[in-house]
């Protein structure tokens, strides 16, 4: 099972991240001086379309790669082959939000498929059988595991991924709404960002306003829970101010996702929308000072 978030963390061989920062110093400075020589210096963001799910595949300028939720089923596993050297069979860091299995199905094929350095997750008490299957294939896995909470930060070289929320630790919390249990996160590279909120709904949302105010302001958004009207509040997005919204979200979903009201509120504030069900797979590439979508 995981550790709890006292972060007294072994250090494990090849391990490429700083969780707070502690350890960083000689595996991150290793890691620059071999890859500053050849790298142009890209963080790559890939919105994959895994039809009703999420799955963001996001590539540092250090080559360090993070899976940010995995999708329904295994379609994830096409579209990493697409993004990844056919040599690479291994992944720094997944981050499973919440154990919906619209973005817990997929992480299972993937860690059946790769070996996984770094594992970060709420540790939510959830009653599933593929989440128990999740929890037992992970303590297989010979990775470090990290409990998600505010706070958190993950760095490579330029490149820093705050986790935003939850505010408190949730291993084995029972809880009423699991789609607010998500972990959020911002990525921020130089001048660019991307925020991400899984499947929490506006309180969260307001929340999440009321403790980081200007700070959640970014680039790009993750709109949260694919587009649906539980999410997107007005205030939220005046505070987040993004100039382009991601909504990943299937074909013709039976949950009429996305609500046209969430549209209206992007649309209202002149914000760029993107869609994995018209857009299929979206990538934004960074040089930490423009962004361009493929
Ligand atoms: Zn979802």
């Amino acid at each position: 099972m995981a550790k709890g978030a006292g972060f007294t963390m072994r250090k494990a061989k090849n391990s490429i991240f700083a969780v707070l920062g502690g350890l960083f110093c000689l595996n991150i400075l290793a890691w620059i001086a071999v890859y500053d020589l050849s790298q142009p210096g890209f963080l790559e963001v890939n919105f994959f379309d895994v039809g009703q799910g999420d799955a963001i595949f996001i590539v540092t300028p250090q080559k360090h790669q993070i899976l940010i939720d995995g999708g329904p089923d295994s379609v994830v596993l096409e579209k990493l082959a697409k993004e990844m050297p056919f040599w690479d069979r291994t992944i720094d860091l997944i981050i499973l939000t919440h154990p919906h299995a619209d973005h817990l199905k997929g992480l299972i094929d993937v860690l059946e498929r790769y070996r996984v350095e770094n594992i970060l997750w709420t540790g939510v008490s959830y009653e599933s059988q593929l989440y128990q299957e999740w929890q037992r294939i992970i303590e297989k896995e010979e990775a470090e595991i990290y409990i998600a909470q505010a706070g958190q930060k993950i760095i490579s070289s330029k490149v820093i991924l705050e986790i935003l929320h939850p505010f408190e630790n949730l291993e084995e919390k029972e809880v009423r709404n699991l789609d607010n249990t998500s972990v959020s996160a911002k990525i921020v590279f130089k001048e660019n960002s991307f925020l991400f909120t899984g499947d929490a709904h506006q309180e969260v949302e307001l929340a999440l306003v009321n403790e980081f105010q200007e700070r959640l302001e970014s680039n790009v958004l993750k709109v949260g829970h694919h587009g649906s009207k539980t999410s997107t509040a007005e205030e939220f997005i005046k505070k987040v101010s993004p100039e382009i919204a991601v909504i990943s979200v299937g074909k013709d979903n039976r949950f009429d996702h996305p609500h046209q009201e969430v549209l209206e509120v992007l649309e209202k504030y002149g914000i760029k929308i993107l869609r994995t069900d018209l857009d299929s797979d979206i990538k934004i590439i960074s040089d930490g000072i423009n962004y361009k979508i493929k």
